[in-house]
């Protein structure tokens, strides 16, 4: 064999580089579905289901193509990690090299240079073209500057030629970030177009009995799945998304309701880190609808950051700091994740809905990621590892290259500022402003301290005087700061009573 050359579950793409030279004849493609990348992090149904069903149908299309797979399905081997299966397959097939396009992971690359390197083949990665950049190219462009999204975004915006006009940006103003900061007011979101969901077929049916019969004990549910895992579906969601979402898009990004998981946004997250869906083609279609005046500019410029801007910039960013960034904890937060984290039972109306949908689809939006479960962790201190470990295990999106970024950086402060320029930190009045949460709720936003106070809120404060001296003299913590300095020394003293009750009780 002159190549072995290995396909990760999150790499399903065909216009891979690593098919550019391949060789039917003298090359051979290497698939492998363990236990392991399931279990070290105590993953969602849903996640996993979404992986295994994806790569057996993109197994599927490879194999009527006859190119020539060695495919290993669970439970069919004996082989507990990709390392474990990957020396075997090494072993006994020796192939002059082995050949791999980057990994999104940085432990996953890790054990395959080292199982490569052990048993002396030699092992080359292929640059990922899926990306709109390159993790070299964000490194150069960062050089000694503290990077920020929105300047990376422009970097990109100008080098694709998105949303352009010449040199400018079109409309003159490169983000409409504060055109989006809509509510739903007291009637709530009205006409809420439904996700698109799929019929399983033989193989989507057999990944489920596979998943229930090999992880019965994870968290999430599985009566069906709801999640695109073919390139033909995720055009489906996408096709969804532009025809009834996309004009609201940027209006209601960050407002959440009750009972209504998925409002206006994409869903397409997942099926873009398995990639399914190519990001240029994504960005450029949104694009379109600008053109065509099917959406305002606002929702369309708001989704294209997203993509081009967001996602290419953590991944930079993952790239630059891994492996330091895994084990930050800037804030010396220890305590451990609460157990409702896997359940959803706490009488915090907020967390139990974004739990509860969490558990049920393996899907909830960025502010409820942010604003809600990752408020939470970071105002009653969680120790980062273990809300990073939990994002990793509970959305079907989660692939470690983005959830690390998001996690440790932008909603925990783990880093110290790497991601954020501050922490995201609010009281209870933030979930109310924005959701109607708090109406369905036994507690009050507004108190920090009494038998109905906000835990969010008695909590806000308390990290704010918890890390008092430390953000002295921040830029940007200083409005939170100066209304803290303006409690008596009585109302601090109740504050930090009714934390510590708080952290007292089991909550
Ligand atoms: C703590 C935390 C953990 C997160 N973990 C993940 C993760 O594991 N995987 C993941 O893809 N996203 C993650 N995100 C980012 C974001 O929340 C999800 O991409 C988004 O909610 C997915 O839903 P959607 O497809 O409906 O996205 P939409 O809100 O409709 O956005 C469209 C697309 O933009 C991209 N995007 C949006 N925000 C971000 C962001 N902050 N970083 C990178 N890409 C972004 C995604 O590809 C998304 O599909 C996380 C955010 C937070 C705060
Ligand atoms: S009152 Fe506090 S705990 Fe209850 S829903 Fe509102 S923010 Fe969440």
């Amino acid at each position: 064999m002159r190549r072995l050359c290995l396909i990760l579950g999150d790499q399903l793409n065909r216009d891979s580089t690593l098919f550019n030279e391949f060789d039917p004849q003298q090359d051979q493609l290497w698939m492998a579905e363990v236990q392991a990348e399931s279990q070290h992090v105590w993953s969602h149904k849903q996640r996993i289901a979404v992986f295994l069903a994806a790569m057996r149908h993109f197994a599927a299309a490879l194999r009527a193509e006859a190119l020539p797979l060695d495919y290993l399905v669970l439970g069919e081997h004996h082989f507990a990690s990709l390392s474990a299966a990957l020396a075997a397959t090494l072993e006994q097939s020796q192939p002059e090299e082995v050949w791999l396009v980057r990994p999104g992971d940085y432990r996953v690359l890790g054990e395959i240079v080292q199982v490569c390197r052990e048993q002396d083949i030699p092992l080359r990665q292929l640059t990922d073209k899926h990306f709109l950049s390159t993790p070299g190219e964000f490194k150069t462009w960062v050089g000694a500057k503290q990077p920020r999204m929105e300047f990376w975004y422009r970097v990109l915006r100008k080098r694709y030629a998105i949303l352009m006009a010449g040199d400018k940006p079109v409309g003159g103003k490169w983000n409409y970030d504060h055109d989006n900061r809509g509510t739903f007011g007291k009637a709530g979101p009205e006409n809420l177009p439904p996700p698109t969901l799929f019929a399983a077929d033989e193989v989507t049916q057999t990944v489920l009995q596979t998943v229930q019969q090999h992880f019965p004990d994870h968290p999430g549910e599985l009566e069906r799945l709801h999640w695109p895992v073919t390139p033909g579906q995720a055009q489906q969601v996408l096709a969804r998304f532009f025809e009834q979402v996309l004009p609201h898009f940027g209006q209601y990004q960050d407002a959440m309701w009750t009972g209504q998981p998925f409002l206006y946004h994409a869903l397409i997250a997942s099926a873009l880190n398995l990639k399914l869906l190519d990001p240029l083609t994504v960005i450029q279609q949104a694009e379109q609808h600008y053109h065509t005046g099917a959406a305002p500019l606002a929702a369309v410029e708001g989704f294209i950051r997203q993509i081009l801007g967001w996602r290419e910039y953590v991944r930079g960013l993952y790239w630059l700091h891994m492996p330091d960034w895994y084990g930050m904890n800037a804030l010396a937060a220890e305590r451990d994740l609460p157990d409702f984290y896997w359940t959803g039972d706490t009488e915090m109306n907020c967390l139990r809905e974004s739990i509860g949908q969490t558990l049920r689809y393996g899907y909830a939006h960025h502010i409820q990621r942010l604003m809600v479960t990752g408020l939470f962790a970071q105002l009653y201190g969680v120790q980062p590892q273990q809300v990073h470990a939990w994002y990793l295990a509970v959305y079907v999106d989660a692939v470690e290259w983005v959830e690390l970024p998001n996690t440790l950086g932008m909603s925990q402060y783990a880093d110290g500022g790497i991601m954020a320029s501050k922490p995201y930190i609010a009281s209870g009045n933030y979930i109310n402003k924005m959701s109607n949460y708090c109406r369905h709720c036994r507690f009050k936003p507004a108190q920090a301290v009494g038998a109905e106070a906000c835990p969010f809120t008695t909590l806000f404060w308390d990290f704010l005087a918890r890390h008092e001296a430390r953000f002295a003299g921040h830029p940007r913590m200083g409005f939170m700061l100066k209304n803290l300095q303006r409690k008596s020394a009585e109302e601090r003293a109740a504050i930090q009573e009714q934390a510590v009750q708080f952290y007292a009780r089991s909550c």
